[in-house]
């Protein structure tokens, strides 16, 4: 079976979160038993890309003209294909810059979904494995042109639509006759994610929980209905991690490589000697993350206070709508570090260097960090919601152990925290959680089989 698996983003090549990271490493788990090729946009940053141009050829929409050139990249085990196009490829960030989203995101993405849908055609690919709305198009262009390949279409994040004036219509030319509720009609607007939901063949989220908390009112975004009315194509599937980019035995990135707790220690060390935090015998906590309130930093800011006042290092790496107001708390503290900005590298230093993570998402898809930070031998701490419910556990014994608070109130966030104080006084029990925790196989093996039944059954 050929597939061509499509993504607005795909690490190492452009990264914005986890959904680069699981472009990264689905495809390479699937490789094993498909045929399987990616294609990610080719944004204006990625100059020092080396890669074959593999087809080029102009596209009219609504009688103007644009040229889109495909590059290819021979990879070990899956080749990626980027999509270079006007408008598309003249950006240096991928979706949007400090000013808020690019304004013609609706005919950037509606270019690259065009690219991709003509790469499925030259590729004779039997099936096109979309991601978030930024690929949502492609099931829409299938259908219009009766084309022989069935869709899957995995929802990442419900929170992000891609929403437009009913004017982009018109500039994408896309038909009136999908201008419905039952298409991609929204309160007057465009929503692109509708596409992908109406037109799919399959469509699938990152955990078992999240699918089912996209139904409620709660968490549908708005979409809670639509998705009602396709549930019976609708599956949630645990992400995992690609297990050799995040490896603390062999991470380029750590001052230390390491497979047991010490080598922790030392990274926690070398780390503090580059910050103004002291004291390495102090518990380190660590949040990576986007600023945004999905991952709860609205609470985090509610208990800040109280978290600092106790014997413990913070150190919080991250950009967003609360970057500067962090950055103020920080000032007036000795033990909270934040930098502001995203930072891959400084990123996996952390991960090997905390104690423990903190997750407090008010909602959460799936969550990487937390896989992450397990593999790294830091233990999560998590709001219990969407993914991070199904894969950090407190009371049974299955793989990923963390603490995990069930209300989102700053009182249960602190208990948690609290907890993990707790823990550490317990060495044993401490130590063998981190043990257990990077012996889990996060990886997405077992995930992988479960695509694999979607894309048979379809
Ligand atoms: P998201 O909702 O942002 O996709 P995930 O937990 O699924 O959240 O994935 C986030 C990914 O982005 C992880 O690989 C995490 O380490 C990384 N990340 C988040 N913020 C930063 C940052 N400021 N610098 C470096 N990496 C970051």
């Amino acid at each position: 079976m050929k597939i061509l698996f499509a993504s607005g983003e795909i690490f190492p090549f452009a990264k914005s979160g986890g959904l680069a990271d699981v472009a990264g490493a689905l495809p390479k788990a699937l490789s094993s038993y498909v045929d399987i090729s990616s294609v990610m946009p080719f944004y204006g940053f990625m100059d020092d890309l080396v890669a074959e141009l593999f087809e080029s050829f102009t596209l009219t929409i609504v009688r103007k003209k644009y040229k889109i050139e495909i590059y290819r990249k021979k990879e070990e085990r899956s080749d990626i294909y980027f999509i270079n196009a006007p408008h598309l490829s003249d950006t240096q960030k991928l979706y949007g810059d400090k000013t808020g989203d690019y304004k013609d995101n609706d005919l950037r993405f509606a270019l690259f979904c065009r690219g991709v849908v003509r790469l499925a055609e030259i590729l004779h690919v039997k099936l096109l494995h979309l991601n978030d709305w930024h690929t949502a198009l492609c099931a829409l262009y299938v259908k219009e042109q009766k084309l022989a390949v069935k869709t899957v279409f995995t929802i990442h994040n419900l929170a992000y639509q891609g929403i437009f004036d009913y004017a982009s219509l018109g500039i994408l030319g896309i038909k009136k006759r999908y201008f419905t509720m039952d298409g991609v009609e929204f309160y007057g607007k465009i929503n692109l994610l509708k596409a992908g939901i109406a037109y799919s063949n399959a469509v699938t989220t990152v955990s078992p929980s999240y699918a089912k908390e996209t139904l409620t009112q709660e968490f549908g975004c708005g979409l809670d209905g639509f998705l009602q009315h396709h549930k019976s194509k609708l599956q949630g599937i645990l992400n995992g991690i690609d297990m050799v980019v995040f490896d603390p035995k062999h991470d380029t990135n750590l001052a230390v490589q390491y497979s047991q707790s010490e080598g922790k220690q030392k990274n926690k060390t070398a780390l503090l000697r580059t910050s103004k935090l002291k004291d390495p015998k102090r518990p380190l906590f660590v949040m990576i993350s986007r600023l945004v309130e999905q991952k709860g930093v609205d609470l985090l800011m509610e208990s800040i206070a109280d978290i600092l006042k106790q014997h413990l290092n913070l150190y919080i790496i991250g950009e967003g709508p609360f970057a500067k107001e962090l950055e103020k708390i920080a000032e007036g503290y000795d033990n909270f570090e934040f930098f502001n900005g995203y930072n891959e590298k400084l990123s996996h230093q952390l991960y090997a260097a905390a104690d423990f993570l903190l997750m407090p998402s008010r909602f959460e898809p799936c969550g990487l960090s937390q896989l992450i930070a397990m593999r790294y031998g830091t233990v999560p701490i998590v709001h219990a919601v969407g993914g991070l419910k199904d894969s950090v556990h407190e009371k049974s014994k299955k793989c990923g152990q963390g603490i995990v608070f069930s209300k989102f109130n700053k009182k249960s966030m602190l208990l948690a925290v609290e907890k993990a104080m707790e823990l550490l006084q317990d060495s044993k029990k401490h130590q063998e959680m981190i043990r257990f925790n990077m012996d889990c196989d996060f990886s997405f093996t077992k995930s992988a089989q479960k695509y694999l039944n979607i894309y048979q059954k379809i």
